[in-house]
């Protein structure tokens, strides 16, 4: 049974196996907590953070039961998270007429996907949204792109393979204007090889929007795939040197036991994770809930 295994691999598994048969956090208990975390992906620098923390209310209350540790680990990993999809953020989008995303990731970690469910939970909403596909470096991202604005039934604005992306954008931006849009969200390339090529790509694509909508990109989004672990933690680092990442998607939650990502990149990253991908349907884009992800970290 795939379920059933995938349970037993999960944080509140391996959690339970390591306080098993200990009524009281001693150093071994954290040392085995450390690697629950760790091989859960939270990343060393997040899983000392939340074994400081712990030890310290050791320390104080001289003695914690191993029965609490699930409250306390629960409180403490909330306090590391950082949401950002609920009220502030609709507030924004109905500020800005219209409301530019730029999304940004490199290839294979369900951007294009994303988009696409973004798209479809926008116009749910009543919105008139366009799309850019400024990912000109390869083909099949534009068509990719076309596949979801046909599915979503939303205007796509594209050039050919090999295009300028600043000019798509550019494009996109004075389309979306002229068609009085509430929501633009434009793909760009995620090429990594270089990382002075990827600031200056990027930069460029902002310059020549802001010729167009003067504040543009209002957000840029970044998406991870969770299910790369330590890969995703790189993403992260590479394109916020690269330039202003204001809000996470990860991707691919359902396919993993682990998902500490999420906690580890909101922390050292300080960027509030906004949604999350459960799975390849239209429907599967999650708006982050902090509690609701610590719940299912748990369960
Ligand atoms: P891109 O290259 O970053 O644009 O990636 P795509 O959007 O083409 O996605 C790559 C693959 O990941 C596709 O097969 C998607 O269906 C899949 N995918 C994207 N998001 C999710 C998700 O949240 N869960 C799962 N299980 N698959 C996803």
């Amino acid at each position: 049974d795939k379920g059933l295994e995938k349970s037993k691999e999960n944080f509140f598994g391996k959690l339970s196996k390591a306080v098993a048969g200990k009524s009281k956090v001693d150093d071994e208990v954290l040392d085995d907590l450390e690697e629950v975390l760790v091989a859960s992906d939270v990343g060393v620098k997040t899983t000392i953070k939340i074994i400081d923390r712990i030890e310290a209310r050791v320390a104080k209350d001289k003695y914690l039961g191993t029965s609490e540790l699930d409250v306390i680990l629960r409180e403490e990993i909330a306090g590391l998270l950082s949401e950002s999809g609920s009220g502030e953020q609709k507030d924004l989008i109905s500020e800005k007429k219209p409301y530019v995303i730029m999304v940004v990731g490199v290839n294979g970690v369900g951007k294009t996907t994303t988009i696409g469910k973004l798209a479809h939970q926008f116009k749910a909403q009543g919105k008139k949204v366009v799309l850019g596909a400024a990912d000109t470096f390869r083909a099949a991202a534009i068509d990719q792109l076309q596949v979801w604005a046909d599915r979503v039934d939303v205007p796509i604005v594209k050039q050919s393979m090999g295009s300028d992306p600043a000019s798509v954008a550019f494009d996109t931006l004075q389309s979306a204007v002229k068609m009085d849009a509430d929501v633009v969200i434009i793909d760009t390339a995620g090429r990594l090889h270089n990382k002075v090529n990827l600031m200056n790509e990027l930069s460029k694509v902002k310059r020549v929007m802001q010729k167009v909508i003067i504040d543009a990109p209002h957000e840029v989004l970044l998406v991870l795939d969770g299910s790369t672990g330590q890969n995703a933690f790189e993403q992260a680092k590479q394109f916020t040197a690269a330039t202003e990442v204001t809000s996470l998607a990860v991707t691919k939650l359902d396919g993993t036991a682990k998902g500490g990502v999420v906690i580890g990149i909101s922390d050292q990253f300080q960027i509030p994770v906004k949604y999350i991908g459960v799975g390849e349907g239209i429907e599967d884009l999650q708006i982050f809930n902090k509690l609701e992800f610590v719940d299912s970290f748990f369960k």
